[in-house]
């Protein structure tokens, strides 16, 4: 069965058509700049790689665009569109309604819009798409995959805040955590690596991309998360700031003469190691300039390994305990030195890394020594995979 991954956000739009049968990925490709200008990059799997400028006005035409793509003579993969099968699509926040990913009806796209106040960057976008895709596909069956569904598991302890309790009965105010389905597919992917099956371990998820959260998985169910009730909570990330003092945002907004919305931009996009290193919230530019002794950036990737490893801590407290620890994304999966700091705060969970084996890039791979007590890998993520196995699965 041929499968469309849509993740569209507020002016871009992402998609892969996947075969599921071999979960091979047919094509993929990226809307950019959609409501600007618009610009097109499409790679049919054995074919080159096609990037154009074409007017994109909204996100329906970017939909056509990559339909048409798909059945193109020359760069397409499909002869008609009738070979899809069934459109899965991301969606950043199921709120408490979606604890599973969910076949879209009406009464389902009321209730994600009823979660668009608690994602209003991203949820609106996602609902634009399915939007889209049901105007151009009409009839072929449509699945929402949530960020949030996979931690709807944390128990109460995990996701209320020390806040007023109204808070939480009329707003909803609580942890939701993020990258739900990246923690679901890694930890199932550690287990599978290990031979072991998920419902005896306690696993911990790093995903360490420009966005971050650690996950604790405790028997197969996530516990507890690092990102909160937006992806603002947690580790600091490229230009998210991460835990903070909250009384620091009253402070500042006094100094720096700011209002709300711009505090809350501060802390969203100037922030994290952008902020800190004063140089760039991209890992690779901050290694480069911290082996040329740059003071800066070599504290501010100080701080960012000490965070990984306090997070890691704390969910060894939680579950009483850790089997494995799983590194994911642009720096979980491609950064070794990130990993060896990271765990050289772990010697008293009795884990010792190989440098030899840590030194892999992308792909799946137990790196510590044989007579580790405890088994730290890296476990490349692949959330759209992820999206088309859900979708194969409601719609089968
Ligand atoms: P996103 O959250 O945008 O999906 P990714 O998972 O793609 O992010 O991760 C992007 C980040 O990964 C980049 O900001 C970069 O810092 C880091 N990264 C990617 N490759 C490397 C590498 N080889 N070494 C260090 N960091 C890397």
């Amino acid at each position: 069965m041929k499968v469309l991954v849509v993740n569209c956000g507020s002016s871009s739009l992402k998609y892969q058509l996947i075969e599921t049968d071999t979960e091979k990925v047919l094509a993929k490709g990226l809307c950019e700049r959609i409501g600007i200008d618009g610009r097109l990059t499409h790679t049919p799997d054995g074919k080159p790689k096609m990037e154009k400028e074409v007017a994109m006005p909204n996100h329906t035409v970017a939909v056509k665009l990559v339909l048409e793509q798909l059945t193109d003579k020359e760069n397409g993969v499909l002869t008609s569109l009738d070979e899809i099968s069934a459109v899965g699509h991301r969606v950043v926040h199921g709120g408490e309604k979606f604890a599973q990913s969910t076949m879209i009806t009406d009464e389902v796209l009321r209730q994600i819009e009823e979660c668009n106040e608690l994602a209003p960057l991203h949820n609106p976008a996602n609902l634009i798409g399915i939007r889209a895709c049901e105007e151009l596909m009409p009839g072929v069956p449509m699945v929402a995959v949530f960020d949030t569904a996979f931690h709807q598991t944390m128990p109460a302890r995990a996701y209320l805040y020390g806040l007023p309790y109204e808070y939480y009965d009329k707003y909803k105010v609580r942890r939701y955590g993020f990258h739900g389905t990246s923690h679901s597919y890694v930890s199932q992917r550690t287990a599978d690596i290990l031979g072991k099956d998920i419902k005896d371990l306690k696993i911990i998820v790093c995903h360490l991309g420009n966005g971050a959260s650690v996950c604790a998985v405790d028997h197969g169910k996530s516990i507890d998360t690092s990102m909160g009730f937006t992806p603002l909570e947690g580790l600091l990330m490229g230009t998210r700031s991460g835990d903070i003092d909250p009384a620091i945002m009253e402070y500042i907004a006094e100094k720096e003469n700011l209002d709300l919305p711009a505090v809350m931009e501060v802390l969203n996009k100037k922030s994290g190691v952008f902020g800190l290193s004063q140089k760039s919230s991209d890992f690779r530019d901050l290694k480069a300039a911290a082996e040329a002794d740059d003071e800066l950036c070599k504290a501010t990737l100080e701080v960012y390994w000490y965070h990984v490893a306090k997070y890691i801590g704390s969910y060894v407290a939680a579950m009483n305990g850790v089997d494995a620890i799983a590194f994911t994304a642009g720096l979980g999966e491609n950064d070794n030195v990130t990993r060896e700091k990271v765990c050289a705060y772990l010697g008293y969970l009795g884990i010792t890394i190989d440098p030899e084996k840590n030194d892999v890039h992308g792909e799946e791979r137990v790196i510590t020594t044989d007579d580790s007590l405890r088994k730290v890998l890296v476990v490349p993520t692949n959330e759209e995979l992820a999206i088309a196995r859900e979708t194969l699965a409601l719609v089968k």
